[in-house]
C-alpha cells in the first residue's frame, strides 16, 4: 500500500486579474514544480463542498478529508476549541470567545480588550474547571484577544441566542432558549458571562492594566456556540493514521477532531521560504510513521483576503519551491495531491464558491494531456470536475487502499 500526502494551499484559487493582464496569480507564477507535478500525474477542478457553495476553511478540510460536513458540521465553535487545544467530546457545546471590556455600567466598550495580547492565560486559569450547577466549565485563551470555551454536562444544547451585541456601547444579551432544550444551557451560559465578570474584574492582570492606563479584560463575551457532533476519526474511517502540519487555529482544530496528530515543524518563523520549506520537510518526516500526511499552508489566502495578487503570486512562487522538495524527498510511489481548500480571489478580498485547481500524480497511475498547474489548464484534466469529497476515495483507490464495493 502507498502513502498519501495532501498538500492544500489555503485560499490559492483565484479569478482573472487586471493587474496580472486577465491572468490568475497562480497562471502568472512560474510553477516549474507544480507543473511537473500535473505532467506526470492528472489535473482537475473540485468543488470542495458543492458546486457554487463558498466554504470556511473548517467545512472546505473536513469535506476534503471525506466527511459529510452536513452531518459532521454544527459551527465553527467544537473546532474552535479543538484548536485551542480542549479535547472536545461529542455533547460537549463549544463556544468561540473573546476577552472584553465592559464599563461600570454594562455597556461593552471594547469587543478585543483594546487587542490584549498578555496575561490572557493567567486569566484563562481562574475560568478554567468552574462548576456552574453540573457542567463543567472548560476555558482556554487562544491567540490575543480570544478564547475558547467548553460546557460538558447532562442536558446542553446549542439552541440558544448569543450574549456578545457585536458592537460596542450596547449592553451585554441575554441569552435565550430558541428551543425548550436550549433553557439549561441559555442559564448556564448567562451565569458565565456574569461570573466571568465577577472573577476578572478582580484578576491581578486587569488591575495592573488598569494602573497602566489599558483597557481592562474584564469580561468573556462567547458566540457560535454549537453541540460537538459525533465525528468518526480518519484511523476508523480509512484505516489510515494521519499526520497533520498546519499552522491555523481552525484546520488545527479539524485535524484534532479528526483523530490527525498534529506535527510541530521547528523554526516555521524564519519567512515565507523557510516556512513552507519546513513545512514539506515536515510532512515527509511524518510520512516515515504515518500512512498519510495533511499540509496546510495559509499564505495565498491572506494574500486574497488583502486583495494582493503580486503578494499572491510571490507566495505561489514560494510553495512550489516546497513542492518540488516534496516531489524530491517521498518514499516512491507515493500518492501526492496538490489543491487549495477554496478559492480567496484577489479581485474579491474574501472565499467564493469557484472551484478550485487539483493535480493528482502516483507513479504508476494514469496522466493526461495537462502540462500547466492552474485553475484553467486543470480544468480540460482526466479528473473532470470533482466534489471534494470524492478526493479521499480517489486518492485511497490510487494508493491501493481501496475496498471492493460488491461481490
Ligand atoms: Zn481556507
Ligand atoms: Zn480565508
Amino acid at each position: 500500500m502507498k502513502k498519501i500526502v495532501l498538500f492544500i494551499c489555503d485560499g490559492m484559487g483565484d479569478l482573472p486579474h487586471p493587474s496580472l493582464g486577465g491572468k490568475t496569480p497562480l497562471q502568472e507564477a512560474s510553477t516549474p514544480h507544480m507543473d511537473e507535478l500535473v505532467s506526470r500525474g492528472q489535473g482537475g477542478i473540485m468543488d470542495v463542498i458543492g458546486p457554487g457553495i463558498t466554504p470556511g476553511s473548517d467545512t472546505a478540510h473536513l469535506s476534503l478529508l471525506g466527511y459529510d460536513v452536513k452531518a459532521v458540521y454544527t459551527g465553527r465553535g467544537p473546532f474552535e476549541a479543538a484548536g485551542a487545544g480542549i479535547e472536545i467530546l461529542e455533547g460537549d457545546v463549544a463556544f468561540r470567545c473573546n476577552f472584553s471590556t465592559i464599563s461600570s455600567d454594562g455597556l461593552v466598550l471594547d469587543r478585543r480588550a483594546g487587542r490584549i495580547r498578555e496575561g490572557t492565560k493567567e486569566m484563562a486559569s481562574a475560568l478554567d474547571g468552574l462548576m456552574l450547577e453540573d457542567i463543567e466549565v472548560i476555558f482556554k485563551a487562544g491567540v490575543e484577544h480570544r478564547g475558547a470555551l467548553v460546557f460538558r454536562g447532562p442536558g446542553l444544547s446549542a439552541s440558544i441566542s448569543d450574549v456578545d451585541p457585536h458592537e460596542i456601547d450596547k449592553p451585554v444579551l441575554v441569552s435565550q432558549a430558541t428551543t425548550p432544550e436550549g433553557e439549561k444551557t441559555a442559564r448556564i451560559l448567562n451565569l458565565f458571562v456574569r461570573k466571568s465578570q465577577e472573577i476578572l474584574e478582580e484578576h491581578p492582570i486587569n488591575i495592573d492594566r488598569e494602573a497602566r492606563g489599558k483597557k481592562p479584560a474584564n469580561i468573556i463575551l462567547p458566540r457560535g456556540g454549537g453541540v460537538v457532533p459525533h465525528i468518526l476519526s480518519m484511523r476508523e474511517r480509512t484505516g489510515m493514521s494521519v499526520a497533520g502540519v498546519a499552522g491555523v487555529t481552525l484546520v488545527r482544530g479539524v485535524c484534532r477532531a479528526a483523530g490527525i496528530e498534529l506535527i510541530h515543524v521547528p523554526g516555521a518563523t524564519g519567512g515565507r521560504d523557510t516556512d513552507m520549506m519546513g513545512k514539506a520537510e515536515g510532512a515527509v518526516k511524518a510520512l516515515q510513521n504515518h500512512d498519510m500526511v495533511l499540509v496546510n499552508i495559509k499564505a495565498p489566502d491572506t494574500a486574497g483576503h488583502d486583495k494582493e495578487p503580486l503578494d499572491k503570486v510571490a507566495i505561489i512562487e514560494c510553495i512550489d519551491k516546497a513542492v518540488g522538495r516534496l516531489l524530491d524527498t517521498i518514499p516512491e510511489g507515493t500518492v501526492v495531491a496538490l489543491t487549495a481548500d477554496h478559492s480567496t480571489p484577489c479581485s474579491v478580498g474574501g472565499h467564493t464558491g469557484d472551484p478550485v485547481p487539483l493535480a493528482i500524480f502516483a507513479e504508476g497511475n494514469r496522466s493526461d494531456m495537462t502540462k500547466q498547474y492552474d485553475e484553467i489548464s486543470c480544468s480540460h484534466g482526466g479528473l473532470g470536475r470533482i466534489v471534494g469529497r470524492e478526493l479521499m476515495p480517489i486518492m485511497m483507490n490510487m494508493a491501493g487502499r481501496a475496498e471492493k464495493y460488491g461481490a
